[in-house]
């Protein structure tokens, strides 16, 4: 343990531009103390003057980001259609989240930015048209902190995992978690069924949702979190899922479609 003026004096040393090695030497604490001193102090100083901008991941002691239901949805539009790379100078440690809305859903792009605002309310987000969809675009130092996920390649070339905090997350808003994976990577269609009856043909409507993703982890959370809503749903082949049955489909319109 150090004295309080001894760690003033450290620190008004540091503020001045001295190296953690000369004030170390000079005053006789150890460099890991100074270290960490200085990183509380710029942790405090970021949260005073920008609350918003401190990522709830690395910081001393790493937190789940807020909104929670906004971070589920955000967390399902992300697995299914977005991804994350560097801008510009790879040094500046820099990213771009982007995430594709197709126009499938009315209302998406919107939904996308507001989830992205709330969770980076200081980070500015563009919408960028590009061939067959809009673009919701944001950059932020801190995206691979929230979405660990990022890696090379394609998701479904690798292993994608949840990480415990977002597992917790994902299992308590199982609904908007659904709900972002089927905006990126679903849509809501009806089959129209002919049946011939005595008096003339008779036409019946099915709704039914389909998801549609390569990777086998991605699938395999989106039925997971089905099977927590108690959403009944069947593997059509290697990369569809389909939810079909009437109760399902309700359970599935009250919070994902068919408007919202
Ligand atoms: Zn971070």
């Amino acid at each position: 343990m150090y004295d309080i003026t001894v760690r003033r004096h450290a620190l008004a040393l540091l503020e001045q531009g001295l190296t953690i090695s000369d004030v170390s030497r000079r005053t006789g604490v150890s460099r890991g103390a100074l270290r960490e001193w200085l990183l509380r102090t710029e942790q405090n100083r970021e949260l005073y003057v920008h609350p918003h901008r401190v990522c709830p991941r690395c910081t001393a002691l790493p937190r789940s980001p807020e909104p929670e239901d906004s971070y589920a949805y955000l967390l399902g539009l992300y697995l299914g259609d977005g991804y994350i790379s560097p801008v510009g100078d790879r040094t500046k440690m820099i990213w771009a989240l982007r995430i594709a809305c197709a126009d499938a859903w009315p209302g998406l792009i919107e939904e996308c930015v507001k989830a992205v605002k709330a969770i980076r309310p200081g980070n500015n987000v563009r919408t960028i048209q590009r061939v067959g969809c809009v673009e919701v675009n944001s950059h932020s130092r801190h995206w691979p902190c929230l979405f660990p996920q990022h890696g090379p390649g394609k998701k479904h070339e690798r292993k994608i995992e949840l990480l415990p905090w977002q597992k917790k997350i994902v299992d308590e808003f199982a609904e908007e978690f659904v709900r972002g994976l089927l905006h990126s990577d679903g849509c809501r269609f009806v089959n129209r069924v002919r049946r011939p009856l005595k008096d003339g043909d008779r036409w019946y409507e099915y709704p039914r949702y389909n998801f549609t993703n390569v990777s086998l982890d991605i699938q395999g959370m989106f039925t997971g979190a089905l099977d927590r809503l108690g959403v009944a749903w069947a593997q059509m082949n290697a990369t569809n899922i389909s939810v079909a049955k009437r109760e399902a489909v309700a359970r599935l319109d009250a919070f994902v479609g068919p408007k919202f």
